[in-house]
Order: C-alpha cells, then structure tokens, then sequence
C-alpha cells in the first residue's frame, strides 16, 4: 500500500464530466488499497476569467485582493471532486490551502510555500478518507489568503508529496508526458521515458510549461518522485529522476523549450567607460525588473551598444527607465523590440559532446534565421530571434538533433 499524491490539471477538470471521471479513477486507486491525496486545479479557463474580472475594476488589482479572488477557482473544484467521491460511495474530504494550513510568504500571487502542517490530512487518511486540496493557494502568517504563480497546483502537489513523504507525485494533465518539445507545436514530438530533474528544471524555466518550475525545484530538494501521466490514458508518462544515464543511446539533446514573453531593449552610443553595465542595469533592477539575456558589444570610437531582455509586460516600464539613463550618462537613442522569441536546447549530454552549439547555429542559418542574442550555460544553449520565426526554428532543431519520432536515435 502505498501513499499517492495526485493532481489534476485545468482541463482534466474543465467539465462536470470530467469531475466524474477524476473521481472514477480515484475510486479505482483507493480500491487497490492507496491512500490518495489529491490535488485540483481551478477548471479550465477559470483563472483567466478571474483575472479579467479583475482588470475590470482595476488596472493593477490589488495584490492581496486578486488572491482572494484567484483562490476561489480552486475551491469550486475540490468541492466538486469530493462530492463526487462521496456520490461513489468513496469517504472524501475537500480542504482549501487555508483550511491544511499551506503556510506561504506574502508575497502575494507568487508566494513560497514555507511550511503544511500534514496533521489533519493524516487523520483524514488514516480514517480512510479521500483528501482533496486546493492547488495553487495558501495563507500567509497573517492569515493572508496567497497564491502560488500560474501553473502553481503542481508546486502544491509536490510540496504535499514531500510534506507526506508520499511515495509517489502524479502530475495528470492533457498530455501522456513530458515531450522532447510542446507536442502542440512540432507534430514529431516524443514522450521522453525520463528526464532528469537538472534538465526539466532548464525546460520549465526557458518556457515549456507542462511543469510549474517552483515545482520541479521542490521535487529535487526532497527528493519527491515525480511522474507526469495523462488523465484519461493508460501509459507510463514521464519520470523526472535523479539519475543521469550514461548510455550510448542517450541523445545530446534531451528537449527543445521556447518562450514569447520576452523583449529586447537595446541602448545604443553609449559612452564606455568601467561601471557602464552597473549604470544601465542598476536603475532596471532598482525598479524591480527582472532581465534575462544581456549583451555588450565591443566598442568602437568609445562607444558602444548594450542590449538585454525582459518581460514583455515589462518592456513599457524598463524602455522609461532606460531612456532616464540614456539621457543621464549621454547614450545615443534606446530602441527595442516586443516581437522576439527565444528559442533553447537543453541537455545533460551536451556536457560531453563539443560543437552543440554550432550545431544548433547551423540548423538556424540553414532555415535563413538570424540570431540576434546567444546565451549558454553548462546544459542549455538559448538564442533570441524573430518571433515569426519560432516555429520554424523548433522543427528545424527538432529535425537537426534527431529528436523526431522515427528518428535513429529513439528507436
Ligand atoms: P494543466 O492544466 O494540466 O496544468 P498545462 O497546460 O499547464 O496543463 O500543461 C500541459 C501543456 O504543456 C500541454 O498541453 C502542452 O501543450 C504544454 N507543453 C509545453 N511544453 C511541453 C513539453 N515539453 N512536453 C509536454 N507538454 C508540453
Ligand atoms: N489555476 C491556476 C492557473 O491557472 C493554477 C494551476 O492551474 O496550476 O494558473
Ligand atoms: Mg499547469
């Protein structure tokens, strides 16, 4: 017998019928004996509708405010389920993260869990209840109502699984795994078999958001088994382990991620002088924007050009900031640009492979895709280039890493 943790994702909940069959499957765990904890998020589209309600009122809703509303998505669900459990003849109990007690920071609407007292869930379970939790919401030392960050029922289903030292974590959703890339957009995409924590750590933060990245950061600290699976088919889905094979077969590339939410700013003719960096990017962060890829080019006649991304709700706010400081310190002009994308390769096997990146360099240019920023680290090659491109650019690298279904390397 063993002790589960199980999520279900937006549209395995989008409908009351798929509520039912949440709940038929539940009742066909138990009856082989687990105990379940389950964890839902709010049905499909819900939060959005949440969110717009909320920009209805106000521009930039109050913090504290949008969690009260946000958190009500999830609880319409787990009083769903449960009742659908107990329909089946299944004892079942719904908690809202309040309700556990998820402690979190306050940082609302992207708040940390810090802490879930497990008491009650266990008295649940040892009674032989079903206990379904509300994903994506906990409650600060203020008794503040907080959410976790788009995406973030998972990180609540892995954190109970640590906090219950469940043997397993079940992350079901609408697809039968993790990809070598979205399956949504490269038709030849493959379910991996397994994938280790570093690199599906690499794919969530670079954008493939089949797994909340704070998710797969607590699943490797506790050493949380983890596994995504599909809903409503039978299949092994994806391990996300711990060990790195080192077997001939294991592709130098193990996924493809991609992201549209960034923008590129660039600062152009600026004096260069030591502290230049620091002068640009200092008033950036002391506004509280997050940059992500930055360039200095080499300078020429003393000058020179400097160019970083960021958000792209940030892009407005970082392009007034950076006139500011291009005004101040003598800067030629700002210019930027919201239509980029940024496209990266991610894999353990490249640490022993030379050339990758060239690889990836000449899969772009044979397409007649200019790259426009590079940024490496010891597992990911990340480029930025335009975004009409992007789709293009994943099938190419898809094609050129012999990562399609059929290919040499997977069969
Ligand atoms: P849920 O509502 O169940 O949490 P999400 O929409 O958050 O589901 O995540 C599942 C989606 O993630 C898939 O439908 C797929 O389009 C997308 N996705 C992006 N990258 C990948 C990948 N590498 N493997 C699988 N799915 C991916
Ligand atoms: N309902 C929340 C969202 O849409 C949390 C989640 O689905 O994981 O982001
Ligand atoms: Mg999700």
């Amino acid at each position: 017998m063993a002790l589960i943790v199980q999520k279900f994702g937006g549209t395995s909940v989008g409908t009351v019928e798929r509520i039912q069959q949440v709940a038929e499957k539940v009742k066909k765990f138990r009856a082989e004996g687990h105990d379940i904890v389950v964890v839902v998020s709010a049905m499909s589209g819900e939060t959005n509708r949440l969110v717009a309600l909320a920009k209805q009122i106000s521009d930039q809703p109050v913090p504290r405010e949008l969690d009260v509303i946000l958190s009500t998505g999830e609880q319409v669900t787990i009083g769903l389920l449960a009742m659908a459990l107990i329909e089946r003849g299944v004892p079942a109990v719904s908690y809202t993260g309040n309700q556990v007690r998820i402690l979190t920071d306050g940082a609302h609407t992207k708040a940390r869990i810090l802490q879930i007292d497990d008491q009650r869930i266990r008295a649940d379970l040892t009674a032989g209840r079903v206990v379904v939790v509300a994903g994506f919401q906990g409650v600060d030392a203020h008794g503040n109502i907080t959410t976790l960050g788009r995406g973030g029922s998972d990180t609540t289903g892995v954190a109970l699984a640590a906090a219950l030292k469940a043997d397993e974590c079940q992350i079901y959703t609408d697809v039968d795994g993790v990809y070598t890339t979205d399956p949504r957009v490269v038709a030849q995409a493959r379910r991996l078999e397994k994938i280790t924590f570093e690199e599906m750590l690499e794919m969530a933060s670079l954008g493939s958001k089949v797994l909340q990245i704070r998710a797969v950061e607590f699943a490797g600290k506790y050493n949380v088994p983890l596994r995504v699976l599909h809903s409503f088919q039978e299949g092994p889905g994806t391990l996300i382990t711990i060990d790195e094979e080192e077997t001939m077969e294991q592709p130098i590339i193990s996924g493809i991620a991609f992201n549209r939410d960034e923008a590129k700013l660039t600062i152009r003719g600026v004096p260069d002088n030591p502290g230049v960096a620091f002068k640009i990017l200092g008033p950036v962060s002391g506004a509280n924007i997050e940059v992500d890829m930055i360039v200095q080019n080499v300078s020429h006649d003393n000058t020179t050009d400097f160019t970083f991304t960021v958000h792209r709700n940030e892009y407005l706010n970082a392009q007034q900031v950076l006139e500011a400081t291009a005004r101040e310190i003598g800067a030629r002009e700002v210019i930027g640009d919201t239509k980029i994308a940024k496209v990266s390769i991610v894999g353990v096997g490249m640490r022993s492979h030379a050339g990758v990146a060239s690889r990836m360099f000449e899969a772009l240019a044979k397409e007649s895709i200019n790259i426009q920023m590079i940024s490496t680290s010891e597992i990911k090659v990340s480029v930025v280039i335009e975004e009409k491109y992007l789709e293009l650019a994943v099938r190419a690298l898809h094609t050129a890493f012999e990562l399609d279904a059929g290919s040499s390397h997977n069969e």
